[in-house]
């Protein structure tokens, strides 16, 4: 069976926690979208670790972990990665990479850096990691298959004409010494050494997989709001966020993902620009963000403070329904503990009238967000195994958002660890 692990939001919502719980029964994990340009956090028995590009079932030894096609494909990253939790003590972890999968290019990495050094006040706020002009190629038919790297004729024509208009690019709009052929050949032949031991024909192997029944988790990365069609667009991410493109990113039906775990954070954050109605600021959300998450909300690549913020129906109700979730995945919930009332927004109000229907980013930038306030808990619930012994206020803050946003809250996460985690028969199911 194939479920996917998504988030509803601005991305950190905990999904890499979530999969890693889930991954104790998969045999596969793959991750379908995005590149290394954000991260997941996960705490386990070998310590604490930020993930990029690696899916969070390398710490299970029983697990094949895959790289899909739709992937951006850092080489030199991904294999830095793998030697940076092999170099504390986790045994060496089964992955391998689509052939399929594109490779992020020195030079996107660079014009990345370019582009936003141009816009300056007007930038996307890119964590510079390459991706924008990675799908920019991917999608103009100028990117490089890691396939491709095998055959050196290919390679040296494509990379010629390739360069040809990268080149007057980067020579008459930024400013910058052109690209030399052989630097990037050479390049390219490190990578390709780099990925030879891991590249295989994915979907040929999830096929296989998939008829024997084996337990495969999609990991999505960012949430809905991140995804180019559906989300805050433009700032968004360049490759889609959604449950639905699991199927395409990783080369499998799309019938076969059958439970759609959507990650919701029980408060909100962000990373990078974009319109966050439910944003708080001030003291309030220096209290919210010193607290938060495991340590802090500081972005897992970046190290970026998060913005922070109270939970958003109205977003959240739109990131599941987009995802098509089956199963809503409450995570962060212990954090709230401190709060005697805690504000959740249940509407927007635009031009005078308040709507529940997340709207496009134009309208959106307009909406003030509409509060309620619910009563705190004020205690610690880390630690509680059963959705009864959370206390009585705890339970209403989380059955009052699943009513809001109309999909069942199945999974409860009380910690970053493993092991925090609180299952529940929702009346929704
Ligand atoms: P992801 O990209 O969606 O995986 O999210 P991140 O890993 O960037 O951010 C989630 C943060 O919250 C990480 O620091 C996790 O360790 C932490 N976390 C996840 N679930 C919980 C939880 O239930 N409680 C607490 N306190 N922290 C959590």
């Amino acid at each position: 069976m194939v479920t996917a692990v998504v988030g509803a939001n601005w991305g950190d919502e905990g999904k890499g926690k979530i999969t890693d719980t889930l991954a104790n029964d998969a045999d596969i994990v793959i991750r379908f979208q995005g590149g290394a340009n954000a991260g997941h956090t996960i705490v386990n028995e070998y310590g604490k670790f930020a993930l990029h590009t690696l899916p969070s079932g390398v710490f299970h030894q029983n697990i094949m972990n895959i790289i899909g096609n739709g992937v951006a494909l850092d080489i030199p990253k991904l294999v830095a990665e793998i030697k940076s939790i092999t170099d504390r003590d986790v045994p060496k972890p089964n992955i391998i990479v689509s052939d399929r999968c594109q490779v992020v290019m020195p030079y996107h990495v660079l014009f990345d850096q370019c582009e936003e050094e141009r816009l300056g006040k007007k930038s996307f706020g890119s964590t510079k990691s390459g991706i924008a002009p990675f799908y920019s190629d991917k999608y103009a038919k100028i990117g490089f298959q890691v396939n491709e790297l095998f055959d050196d004729d290919y390679l040296v024509d494509k990379l010629t004409q390739v360069l040809d208009s990268k080149n007057v690019i980067l020579e008459h709009l930024y400013h910058k010494e052109p690209l030399k052929l052989d630097d990037i050949l050479k390049t390219m032949h490190e990578y390709r050494d780099m990925i030879k031991p891991y590249v295989c024909d994915v979907s040929a192997y999830l096929y296989e997989a998939i008829k024997e029944g084996k337990n495969i988790l999609l990991e999505g990365q960012l949430g809905t709001l991140k995804d180019p069609d559906h989300g805050i667009y433009p700032m968004v991410t360049s490759s889609s966020t959604l449950a639905g493109f699991g199927a395409i990113g990783a080369g499998i039906p799309p019938y076969e993902i059958k439970k759609i775990i959507t990650v919701n954070k029980a408060y909100s954050s962000a990373v990078g620009a974009g319109v966050f109605t439910s944003e708080i600021f001030g003291e309030e959300a220096d209290e919210l963000r010193r607290r938060g998450g495991d340590g802090g909300e500081f972005g897992a690549t970046t190290g970026r403070p998060r913005r922070v913020g109270w939970y958003d129906c109205v977003a959240s109700k739109y990131g599941c329904r987009l995802q098509g979730t089956t199963d809503v995945a409450f995570t962060v919930l212990d954090v709230l503990g401190y709060l005697d009332e805690i504000p959740v927004c249940t509407g927007y109000e635009v031009d005078g009238k308040v709507v529940t229907d997340f709207p496009v980013t134009l309208v959106t930038e307009k909406a003030k967000p509409v509060f309620e306030k619910l009563p705190g808990w004020k205690c610690d619930i880390r630690g509680i195994k059963k959705y009864e012994d959370l206390p009585l206020n705890c339970r209403k803050y989380i059955e009052f958002i699943e009513e809001k946003i109309g999909f069942p809250i199945t999974i409860i996460s009380n910690g970053p660890g493993r092991d925090d985690i609180i299952y529940r028969e929702s009346p929704l199911k």
